[in-house]
Parts: structure tokens; C-alpha cells; sequence
């Protein structure tokens, strides 16, 4: 038993910034080749803390040391259906000369947790943990069952974590009907005021190959059918491409918001200029006007005299809700006769209203610990383990709460050098994630 359960009624707030300390000091970096150490410790001590508190959470392997951990805590309602609250054990990996700290110390300095993960997303996963040790403690029965998952893989696309265990453990996610998870509920600066993103919609992505064939040959003959020069112009014209800029619903509703709170109009003939209004965010926000498609990869050719037979490039999209068909049709006829166009890896794109109980229960939460709150929808251009989830029928969000200083660039932090996130953040986010969970 730790020290720190020896004083037995903790609270949430209590607990929190240690936890979050504790899991950012396990390595669990994903190189997503399967080089890295795996999630296997973190899952050991992610599921240590609920036993701690007398649940009984599974912890079982997807591949050797690829761990996940789940633990379901029955609700009082047995008619409302479950809400899945995960979060991802992994990280993605850091250059310690690159940082100004060792990445995997968890060191606390000037009020803030510095370390890999401290963002993405250890500090949801030390909310999500605190507040459950916190439920039990106190005897507090959610109405609704949750669904407490620690999922191994988030970085690499899931294969071997939240996409493993809705293939292979679907029935851990019986009655189901929501999720919430990272990428939302933080605060930023707009208008001078503090709103906060909550995540209703995630971009589609399609990384594609293009292959074509042609006539092999000596480098110094005629050859009027090149593979690499056809690739080449099927690239550029790709590559050359702009968009149109598109408002969805999450969008229209995310920007008439900003509107409100800067008195400025959106121009679609020119988006920069609200783009700007709109401060850090913009990082997150400018992806989401439009469909995006950058050629990634070029392969072609293994000798400076030799005509290769065959050219293949990659191109990353990353499409609004619902516009799939719409971009693979454009690009094919971007790209024209001769083109095989194939997914190399495919994952759906997420759009959920902003209404219903439980987005009013998140806006509550909320308003609760943050009078001046201010909240609006946004679309990650990214992608969560909510699109797994998206395969049972279940609705995700991106509600990880963070009342955060003005002036820190929040969406700058995701994967970046000197990841680190504020301590009494984390502890605001622990108490809207309580009021959540034990009022909704
Ligand atoms: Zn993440």
C-alpha cells in the first residue's frame, strides 16, 4: 500500500497531479514499429490503483506488452446505457537533448508538470483515475454504468489497443451508447474571453497509395510511357490542389461562437482574418475548414540509367465528416488515366450534434467551476479512439477539462518539446471530471 493510500479519503484534487507524475515516469513511448517498452507498466499501475480502491479491472495484452486496462463501475440506472470515459497509456516518443527537462522525470516546476504525456494524455488519465479512487472512496454510484478504459496503441491508430479491443472484447463495451476522452474541454483565449473547445467532430483520414506502371527501359531511349513522369504530374496536380473552404455544422456552430465573443464576421473569401481572432486555437481550427491532401512519399526508380517500370506515391488526406467518396472522386480526377489509387490505412471521420444531456452535462460541469465559462464545439483535424468506438455505435467526445492560463499555446503542446501542462489545471480538471461523473 502506498502512503498516499494509507490516508485513506483522498480526494480527487488531492491525488491527481501525482498520478499524472507517476504514470509520466513509465516510459511508454510508440514508435509504431513495436520497438517500443509497451504500455505493460502503466497498465500495471493504472489497474494497481483500482484494485487500491476495491474494483476488479481487467488488464489483458493485445500483443506481448502491449497492455490495456478495463474496469466497469455499475451504475444506479440499469436502464441508462454505459459511458465509456478512456483514456491512451501510450505516448509518442521524445528527444531528451531535445528538451530542457528529462522527458520521462515528471518534474513539477514553476507550478506546471513537465514531462512526455503531461498533455497528451497521462493528466486525463490521472483525472479519470483520481476521480474513480475518489467515487469509491466515498461510496458514490454513478447513475449511469461507466466504462473506465486505459487503452495501450492511441498513438499508432489503436491496432493494438482501443481497435484490438472493440474487434476482439467487444463485450466489455455492452450498452454503450456514449464516450468521452481527449482533445477537448480546454480552455483558450478568445475576444479576451476564456471558452472552452469541447470535441464533437473529428476529421476522416485516408493515407493512399498511387501506383502506376509503364514501360522499363534504357535511360537513353525515347519513352513516351514514363511511370515516373506520369506519378509526377499526378502528384502536383494533387500537391498543387486547393481546396474549398466548407462549414460544417460543428463548424458554423464553432465560429457563429466566436463571432459572438470578437463582433467578428467570417469571411469564407478570407478565413485569416477571424483565423486570427481566434489566437492559439488557430492550430486546431484552420485544418477543419477544408479537406486536406498532402503527397507524403515518392518511391520510383533504383538506378540514374534505368527506366523503372513502375512509380508509387502516398498521399495523407484527412477529410471533413462525411466527404470520404467525395475526396478519393476529386483526386482520381486529379490525377487521371493511369493511376491505381488504393488505402493503405483508412479511419472514419466523427460528427455528433452539440445538444442532448450529456453535452449539457459536460457544459454544467463546467460552468460549475467556471462561472465566465464560455463553450463551443470544435472539429479536431485529428483522429481520437473515439473513431473505434464510432464501430459499436457508441458517440465520442473530446471532454479532458483544463481551465488553463491565457497566455500558454495549449494546442502548441501536443507532441512537442517540453510537453507540460499547469498543476492546478489538472485539479480544476479533476473537479469538473468529478461533477460529471457523479451528477450526470
Ligand atoms: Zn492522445
Amino acid at each position: 500500500m502506498t502512503d498516499h493510500a494509507a490516508q485513506g479519503q483522498a480526494t480527487a484534487e488531492d491525488e491527481v497531479v501525482r498520478i499524472c507524475q507517476d504514470l509520466i515516469r513509465f516510459d511508454t513511448s510508440n514508435f509504431g514499429d513495436g520497438s517500443g517498452p509497451g504500455e505493460r507498466a502503466a497498465a500495471e499501475y493504472a489497474a494497481g490503483l483500482l484494485a487500491e480502491v476495491g474494483l476488479e479491472p481487467e488488464l489483458f495484452e493485445s500483443a506481448p506488452g502491449r497492455a490495456n486496462v478495463v474496469v466497469r463501475l455499475e451504475g444506479a440506472d440499469p436502464e441508462a446505457g454505459a459511458l465509456v470515459v478512456h483514456g491512451h497509456l501510450d505516448v509518442v516518443p521524445a528527444q531528451k537533448e531535445d528538451w530542457s527537462v528529462d522527458p520521462f522525470a515528471a518534474e513539477l516546476k514553476d507550478g506546471l508538470i513537465w514531462g512526455r504525456g503531461a498533455v497528451d494524455m497521462k493528466d486525463m488519465d490521472a483525472m479519470i483515475l483520481s476521480v474513480v479512487r475518489e467515487m469509491r472512496r466515498t461510496g458514490t454510484r454513478p447513475r449511469r454504468d461507466l466504462v473506465i478504459a486505459m487503452f495501450a496503441d492511441e498513438e499508432a491508430g489503436g491496432a493494438y489497443g482501443a481497435r484490438w479491443a472493440v474487434d476482439n472484447r467487444p463485450e466489455l463495451f455492452d450498452g454503450a451508447t456514449e464516450a468521452i476522452s481527449e482533445v477537448g474541454g480546454f480552455s483558450a483565449q478568445i475576444g479576451g474571453k476564456r471558452a472552452y473547445l469541447l470535441q464533437t467532430a473529428e476529421k476522416g483520414l485516408g493515407w493512399l497509395s498511387l501506383k502506376t506502371a509503364g514501360r522499363a527501359g534504357h535511360g537513353s531511349q525515347v519513352n513516351d510511357d514514363n511511370a515516373v513522369t506520369r506519378l509526377a504530374r499526378a502528384v502536383s496536380r494533387i500537391g498543387d490542389y486547393t481546396w474549398p473552404i466548407e462549414i460544417t455544422d460543428t463548424t458554423r456552430w464553432f465560429l457563429d461562437g466566436v463571432t459572438e465573443l470578437t463582433g467578428v464576421e467570417f469571411d469564407p473569401e478570407n478565413p485569416e482574418i477571424l483565423l486570427k481572432e481566434l489566437g492559439t486555437v488557430a492550430r486546431f481550427v484552420g485544418a477543419t475548414l477544408q479537406n486536406t491532401s498532402n503527397p507524403t512519399v515518392l518511391k520510383a526508380g533504383y538506378k540514374d540509367n534505368v527506366i523503372p517500370g513502375t512509380a508509387e506515391a502516398r498521399v495523407d488526406t484527412r477529410t471533413l465528416p462525411g466527404q470520404d467518396e467525395l475526396v478519393l472522386a476529386k483526386l482520381k480526377e486529379l490525377a487521371g488515366d493511369g493511376i491505381e489509387f488504393s488505402y493503405i490505412h483508412q479511419d472514419v471521420s466523427l460528427e455528433t450534434p452539440f445538444e442532448g444531456p450529456l453535452v449539457e452535462a459536460m457544459v454544467g460541469a463546467l460552468a460549475a467551476e467556471d462561472p465566465d465559462a464560455v463553450v463551443l464545439p470544435y472539429t479536431l483535424s485529428g483522429g481520437t479512439d473515439n473513431k473505434s468506438l464510432s464501430r459499436l455505435g457508441i458517440t465520442g467526445y473530446g471532454f479532458a477539462p483544463l481551465r488553463l492560463p491565457g497566455d500558454l499555446d495549449f494546442p502548441a503542446m501536443f507532441h512537442c518539446v517540453d510537453e507540460r501542462v499547469p498543476a492546478d489545471s489538472l485539479q480544476f480538471g479533476a473537479r469538473v471530471l468529478r461533477r460529471l461523473l457523479t451528477s450526470y
